[in-house]
């Protein structure tokens, strides 16, 4: 019988990986990187965060469509949504012939198009279960670069689904990693979910364990986040948390004590374990590069922070929102976002871009960099040498920074 199905992509790694590393990789942050990190050009100061860019789900995803490229040269390639959430990588991959399918509530809409014979790459952060059923009854062929850590994630909620826990996932419920995470859930006779986006909405729920909200509220204000059928009474009576795998570390944490300590609060700390389980989910590339940014804040020495990525990459959101705590912070999704004395940029929790004037100090100025983990480092590269153009500079100016400055 013919292949249809694969995950471990196509054995061509030493085929793309020229073209890889000429579309992605940066001698700017090569450099960068030889200097410790930390470089100076006239008056700039540059510092890069220890982790940042390109994960190894998020490698691997895109190599596996180039090489899904090229294995099927003449046939119809399609990807279900952005691979990641960075449009410099998803314009190159649509240059190469590969349409991305756009995102609907309705499958059987949404791959309307797909025939027998036509290749379709699944993104890294994975997709529904009745997308995937759909797609293997069209005869795709379904190349399935689904990330192990969201694999991982998945296999958690199976095991609640099966124990007749209610998997309870932090995460944003239109994105399509928790979408993905959700529907498994819901293969179990039984099986449900309820996805909780922060603290407040984490409040509410602790609000109903403990007897101060009513089922009917909670209902109403998760109708569009939990399984069909959730009845907060009887699916909220033993849950297990799962995070998706991008979100804020120190938030998912600070959720799982909030619940805990209201499941505690009603049932007692002889029923907990019966009635609670928690495991982290949130993947080792989001956590270091939370990590690397936390530590360069607690370093000091930086007047703002520009953090490069989509702007629906919620890894990146996570690294901005932990960066305009301290500094100014700057969130861009590529290069051509800084003009001049004008920057556009998307302020945490804002839902566009805005325009911010004079962001940029006149003299002297230090400025911390980082990037999310759907961004390359042809895009972090192509920022650095936007920024040092400001100042009449190149990336041939830039050299290891004078000790007092670094680690001020
Ligand atoms: S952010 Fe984490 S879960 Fe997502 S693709 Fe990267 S390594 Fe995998």
């Amino acid at each position: 019988m013919t292949q249809t199905y694969f995950q471990k992509g196509f054995n061509l790694k030493a085929t793309v990986a020229p073209i890889l590393a000429q579309s992605y990789a940066s001698r700017v942050v090569d450099r960068m990187k030889a200097l410790g990190y930390v470089a100076q050009a006239g008056d700039i100061t540059l510092k890069l965060a220890r982790e940042f860019g390109f994960c190894y789900g998020v490698d691997r995803a895109v190599e596996y469509a180039y090489e899904t490229r090229e294995k099927f040269p003449d046939r119809r390639v399609f990807l279900c949504g952005e691979i990641i959430h960075n449009p410099d990588v998803n314009g190159r991959l649509q240059e190469m012939g590969i349409t991305i399918l756009p995102d609907s509530k309705d499958p059987l809409l949404r791959y309307s198009d797909i025939d027998q014979g036509d290749v379709v790459i699944l993104p890294a952060f994975g997709v529904t279960v009745a997308e995937l059923q759909i797609l293997r009854g069209k005869g795709s062929v379904l190349v399935d670069t689904t990330c192990g850590s969201v694999l991982n994630v998945w296999k958690n909620v199976h095991k609640y689904a099966r124990e007749g826990f209610t998997a309870v996932i932090h995460g944003k419920h239109y994105h399509e990693e928790t979408r993905a995470t959700a529907s498994q859930a819901l293969t179990h006779p039984g099986g449900q979910y309820l996805c909780l986006r922060d603290r407040d909405e984490t409040a509410a729920v602790c609000g109903f364990v403990r007897g101060e909200i009513g089922a009917e509220a909670l209902r109403e204000r998760f109708a569009h986040a939990a399984s069909p059928g959730f009845e907060p009474e009887a699916h909220l009576a033993r849950i297990g948390l799962a995070n998706q795998t991008t979100m804020l570390m120190s938030e998912s944490l600070a959720i799982q004590e909030m619940l805990r300590a209201a499941y505690r609060d009603r049932y007692g700390e002889q029923e907990l374990a019966q009635r609670f389980h928690a495991f982290d989910t949130i993947c080792s590339a989001t956590q270091d590069r939370q990590d690397a940014v936390l530590t360069m804040l607690e370093e000091g020495g930086l007047d703002l922070m520009v953090v490069i990525g989509g702007y629906n990459s919620s890894n990146t959101q996570a690294l901005a929102r932990i960066c305009a705590e301290r500094l100014p912070t700057y969130h861009i999704n590529e290069a051509s976002c800084i003009e001049g004395a004008e920057v556009r940029h998307r302020p945490v929790g804002a839902p566009d871009e805005r325009r911010a004037e004079g962001w940029l100090p006149e003299g002297p100025a230090r400025i911390g960099l980082t990037a999310g983990a759907s961004t390359p480092n042809n895009v972090v590269g192509e920022v650095i040498k936007r920024l040092l153009g400001l100042r009449g500079l190149d990336a041939a100016d830039l050299h290891a920074a004078e000790p007092e400055v670094d680690g001020r």
